[in-house]
């Protein structure tokens, strides 16, 4: 197996029958391999900055109904809130002060959050902090709306594709959710100009190693500058609630293998990999990743943005957050840069 990681770092590919079995090993030669040459490529291409992105949660509504995901529009107990134009104003101030030069405002699909109200919330951050870079991670949108948000000042645009084989996709969403127009969605976005960040979740029900490997061919022929990759965090509110979460290895694994066949990427640490392992984020740092995102939300509305069970960071300001990550970004050998952060494609 240790042959096939090899391959991997040399030529950034493999077949698909190779992926599939480094995928699938529980040989530790491999895996300890296949970590060395992952943090040996971040370190050529990023050395040991760490970019952050301060997280804010502008909504929990949201119209659709994803099957795993807690504030899916059927869950009934969710408790559900929208921050306000000056509430996420007044977060932009906090997260400035902390050192933050990235936004990410991410919320449910919520009808209020018009393309008048965003582009003009966008115009205000980039008047205000014209050194940051806004993301947004608000769904699917129409082209024109991508476009007049991109138009605003909008830099970049994270929406997980989810899943990239028909059948696994249709396992996790409700018919009227259309994969070929999550695809459209990023393709558009790249059209648009913004920076683009794909991915999916690890160890979703009913997923393997077949539809792993789809997705990792789809995100080569979208070439996005982020692949976000958490593992499956099952919600209590949910059709998935009994169902097993994704594990700690397996994640760590597919980091590795998307630092080796996306040299440049940026690649989250994520909170979800934070929620499973309580060193799971400082394990994927040395796994070849190489952003942060702390939570810039209000506390009072932090445990209603509840995606999935357990999820950490819900308790502290965000000045305890930022200091919090920054001990543990030392602590796992890496250093925060205090800069946007733009991929080096
Ligand atoms: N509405 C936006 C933001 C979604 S929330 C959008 O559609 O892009 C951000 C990500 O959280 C999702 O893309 C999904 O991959 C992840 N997520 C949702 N539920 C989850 C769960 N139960 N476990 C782990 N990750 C989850």
């Amino acid at each position: 197996m240790t042959d096939i990681v090899e391959k991997l770092r040399n030529t950034s590919d493999l077949s698909d029958e190779e992926l599939a079995a480094l995928i699938e090993t529980d040989d530790r030669d491999a895996a300890e391999l296949l970590r060395r040459y992952a943090d040996e490529t971040r370190q050529k291409n990023y050395g040991k900055k760490v970019f952050l992105r301060g997280l804010i949660e502008v909504s929990s509504y949201c119209k659709n109904d994803c099957l795993y995901c807690g504030i899916r529009r059927s869950n009934k107990d969710a408790d559900r809130y929208r921050l306000s134009r000056e509430e996420i104003m007044s977060c932009c101030e906090n997260g400035y002060g902390l050192g933050f030069r990235t936004f990410v405002m991410q919320g449910g699909e919520d009808g209020s959050f018009t393309d008048d109200l965003m582009c003009s919330v966008i115009s205000e951050i980039k008047e205000k902090y014209p050194d940051c870079a806004v993301t947004l991670s608000l769904g699917e949108r129409s082209f024109e709306s991508y476009r007049r948000m991109k138009e605003a000042g909008a830099d970049r645009y994270l929406l997980r594709h989810e899943a990239a084989s028909q059948e696994l996709y249709s396992k996790l969403h409700p018919k009227e959710m259309s994969l070929q127009n999550r695809k459209d969605c990023l393709f558009a976005l790249k059209e648009l100009g913004y920076q683009v960040g794909a991915g999916f979740m690890v160890g979703a029900p009913y997923q393997s190693t077949k539809h792993i490997v789809a997705d990792l061919r789809f995100l080569q022929e979208l070439q996005p500058q982020m692949i976000g990759i958490g593992p499956f965090v099952p919600h209590h509110n949910t059709p998935f609630a009994e169902e097993k979460g994704g594990t700690l290895e397996l994640t760590l694994r597919l980091l590795g293998i998307l630092r080796l066949m996306f040299p440049k990427v940026l690649l989250p640490a994520t909170t979800a990999l934070g929620t499973i392992a309580p060193n799971g984020r400082e394990l994927g740092l040395q796994t070849g990743c190489n952003v942060v995102m702390p939570n810039l939300s209000p506390v009072k509305v932090r445990k209603k943005y509840d995606l999935y069970d357990n999820k950490i960071c819900t308790g502290e300001e965000a000045a305890e957050c930022r200091g919090c990550l920054q001990r543990r970004i030392e602590s796992a050998g890496y250093e925060i840069a205090s800069e946007r952060g733009d991929c080096i494609d």
